[in-house]
């Protein structure tokens, strides 16, 4: 059951906040509805999530129609975005986790008619698979968007690296995290960089100890149904 899904996340966020002394208010759950359909999602808003993510644009304004019953949802789009579909989504969402290039930005800027919270992805582990800013040019790019009035980075976001060991993912989490705290340190206006956007099913706890904000769950909260 998907109620009973959330409420065991819920305690595994207490838990682990509890752990390293953190308030679990701090941490923000973000329920990824990308694997469920619209009735799936209802339901865990009504289990009482507020926070929903989608990877793709097309799936995000379908799930955003179906549910406009539930206005004070906050939408994420956490997948890689191509410019030609900036407009169709720049003014539907609360926060855009996968900021990773400068044309980007400028589209965004170009069609935004309000300020968005925007993630800079950050490719810490270096995988060429993988989207993302390297950590040696994320002060650069960083400076590049101070003139885009239009993009506030709220916080930095990475994915874990593909079966990697519990140290291995928290070296990465931990090293988004001090690259954070040197953003911080900078005191941008237009970059206060206070958030960290990681952790998923499989490791939000460790994302959770190594300091994550934002943890984006899917799987976990679905888990019986996708089984069935
Ligand atoms: C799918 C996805 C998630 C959620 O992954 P789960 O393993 O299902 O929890 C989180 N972040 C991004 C960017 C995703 O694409």
């Amino acid at each position: 059951m998907i109620a009973d899904n959330l409420l065991k996340i819920e305690q595994d966020i207490q838990d682990s906040c509890a752990l390293v002394h953190r308030n679990p208010k701090e941490v923000t759950l973000v329920a990824v509805t990308k694997s469920v359909d619209s009735d799936k999602a209802e339901e865990l808003i009504k289990a009482g999530v507020n926070n929903c993510a989608e990877n793709r644009v097309d799936k995000l304004l379908q799930k955003k129609q179906d549910l406009q019953n539930h206005p004070d949802i906050k939408w994420h789009l956490i997948g890689n975005l191509q410019r030609r579909k900036v407009k169709l989504i720049v003014n539907e969402i609360d926060y855009f986790h996968a900021l990773d290039s400068l044309r980007l930005a400028e589209e965004i800027q170009k069609r935004a008619e309000k300020q968005l919270a925007c993630f800079v992805e950050v490719n810490v582990s270096g995988e060429e698979s993988k989207q993302g800013i390297s950590p040696d040019e994320l002060l650069p790019f960083l400076e590049s968007l101070a003139s885009l009035t239009k993009i506030k980075v709220v916080g930095l976001m990475t994915m874990a690296p593909k079966d990697a060991s519990a140290d291995q993912i928290r070296k990465v989490f931990g090293t988004l995290k001090e690259l954070r705290d040197l953003v911080q340190k900078k005191e941008l206006p237009h970059a206060p960089c206070t958030e960290l956007s990681m952790g998923m099913s499989q490791d939000f706890q460790l994302a959770i100890e190594e300091g994550a904000t934002f943890i984006r769950v899917g799987t976990a909260l679905f888990k019986d149904e996708e089984e069935q």
